[in-house]
């Protein structure tokens, strides 16, 4: 396993529309690049990382979803390839963050209640119905593969605040 380096707001595959995946042209690469992955955002205390956040064209996430009642416990692994969102209810906001934007934390506003489609680690077609903070991750790792970063979706007022701490913070980012 390896920790990769993870893109960083401003680079250019961060705003690709990436592209959907053929399962079983991947499959020989995806086990160790999902181990990578995860290796990758358990390092950097993430709960979802996105292939164009490694470097890779490909409609394909992560998401480590904590454990609610017991921090130390592994977190859960979800793969989501090629994922979609059939059906979103409610809307909260609330502070995100993003391993590509390190040390910026902004509200945004988001379904709270979601079924989605996707398909998995082992290549079977999953369809789900998603709350909280998994709804939050599965959402936020579909934008990016829609070339989009949660601060795009910060309100507007609050812009060019964000913009002005981003210069601030990338003098610090490798
Ligand atoms: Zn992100």
């Amino acid at each position: 396993m390896a920790i990769l380096r993870v893109t960083k707001y401003g680079e250019d595959i961060l705003r690709q529309k990436l592209k959907p995946v053929n399962y079983a042209d991947i499959a020989p690469v995806l086990p160790k690049l999902l181990a990578d992955m995860e290796e990758t955002c358990m390092a950097k205390n993430g709960v979802g990382l996105s292939a164009n956040q490694v470097g890779l064209d490909y409609r394909l996430a992560i998401i480590l979803l904590p454990n609610s009642k017991n921090e130390n416990a592994k977190p859960t692994r979800y793969v989501i390839i090629n994922p979609v969102i059939l059906s979103k209810r409610g809307e909260a906001t609330e502070e995100e963050g993003c391993l590509s934007v390190p040390g910026l934390w902004a509200d945004v506003t988001r379904a709270t209640d979601i079924t989605v489609r996707y398909t998995d680690e082992n290549g079977e077609e999953q369809v789900k119905r998603m709350r909280g903070l998994l709804a939050k991750a599965f959402q936020h790792e579909l934008d990016h593969l829609d070339g989009k970063i949660f601060v795009d979706l910060v309100d507007p007022k609050l812009k060019p605040e964000v913009k002005k701490l981003i210069k601030k913070l990338r003098p610090q980012w490798d």
